[in-house]
């Protein structure tokens, strides 16, 4: 029998949100935050024309793609660091500062991944435990050790929906040492309306030791090719390039990626039904009785305690999927109008009990 690290006794591993078929063949995946619409025709064009290229290696540099990213959002193309996904890219960022005895900071409940990937690399995690559904910034502060080397901020915060506004970021920018990575996790950012939700790109301009990291996942519709980046400064951005594994972001999920900034206006019409949406199954939800937290996300947040596993039950009785942690709650992605009606319904049905 091989020896494997003993790390990997403790280890949850990911369990990602799975699909259900309800009786009638109903099948409504809100459990991973995805878009609900398929690719947009030139997205599907760009990769049928990229296939016929698949025999050989893509361009490891990535140089369209980083050229368009760095083009859109104004930032110098030496800023922009990519990964097979935005999971990839944090992975990468612990590659670049996992030592023995090395501390990563993040919330906690807040994305699955962040323990995992310290896990993996080694890291210490010290887990802030949030106040209410809300990053607590005083305490993540307070944590700070001189064994520190990274802290994570996800705004808005995956899975209670929550978000940081300006001052309450800066103030707590202010406070780490400039030897400490502070990566903003904005995986959602493209769903945001309320403006006093800081854009990570504001602040990290004149802070060398703050980085965004942002996806193709969620928006932009294409989580399934896994291309997500970084937006750092040079040192940062050339540590990450410096430990990405050879050719991580395949030919297809390049082109992909290109072609959906080229259609970017329509798909920032996709957000914004999605973020109406949004609006209409919180204010629906609260009206039957539920508390639910104001959200910047594509998903909304149900606390539940020890109903969640049944709530989750009886969503997927329906033929909805939902995202269950058990013990505290259910988070459920917004999905395609009739989609979101399944859920409502069911979310009546599960508070009539
Ligand atoms: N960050 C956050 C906060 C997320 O919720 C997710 C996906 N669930 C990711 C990063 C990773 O997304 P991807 O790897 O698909 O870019």
């Amino acid at each position: 029998m091989p020896r494997f690290r003993s790390i990997l006794d403790t280890m949850p591993g990911y369990v990602p949100g799975k699909a259900v078929v309800g009786p009638d063949g109903r099948s409504f995946k809100l459990s991973s935050n995805e878009s609900p619409d398929g690719p947009l025709p030139s997205v599907v064009q760009a990769i049928a024309e990229g296939a016929t290229q698949i025999n050989r290696y893509p361009d490891p540099a990535a140089v369209r793609l980083t050229e368009a990213i760095a083009a859109k959002l104004e930032v110098p193309a030496e800023h922009v660091a990519l990964g097979a996904g935005s999971v990839t890219v944090a992975q990468e960022l612990f590659a670049t500062i996992a030592e023995p005895g090395a501390e990563v900071i993040y919330a906690w409940r807040s994305f699955e991944a962040y323990p995992l990937l310290a896990d993996l690399a080694g890291v210490t995690s010290v887990r802030v435990p949030l106040d209410g559904e809300d990053h607590d910034l005083d305490a993540m502060a307070e944590a700070i050790t001189d064994r520190t080397r990274m802290i994570f901020v996800c705004n808005p915060n995956n899975p209670t929906g929550t978000s940081i506004r300006r001052d309450k970021l800066v103030a707590f920018l202010d406070r780490v040492p400039q030897d400490v990575l502070v990566v903003l996790d904005e995986a959602y950012r493209e769903y945001v309306r309320d403006e006093e939700v800081v854009d990570g790109l504001t602040l990290y301009r004149d802070r060398p030791n703050v980085c965004v990291l942002r996806t193709f996942s969620k928006a932009y519709g294409l989580a399934g090719l896994r291309v997500g980046y970084l937006i750092a400064h040079e040192p940062v951005a050339a540590a990450v390039r410096k430990v990405i594994v050879p050719f991580a972001i395949n030919h297809l999920a390049q082109v992909a990626a290109v072609a959906s900034l080229a259609a970017e206006d329509e798909l920032l019409e996709r957000v914004d039904l999605v973020v109406k949406e949004r609006s209409r199954v919180r204010e629906t939800l609260i009206a039957q009785g539920w508390e639910v937290p104001p959200t910047e996300a594509n998903f909304v947040w149900l606390r539940l305690g020890d109903r969640t596993l049944d709530f989750a039950a009886a969503c997927a009785a329906e033929g909805i999927a939902v995202r269950p942690f058990a013990g505290e709650g259910a988070r459920v992605s917004i999905g395609a109008p009739a989609e979101n009606d399944a859920f409502l319904a069911a979310a009546a049905a599960f508070r009539a009990r």
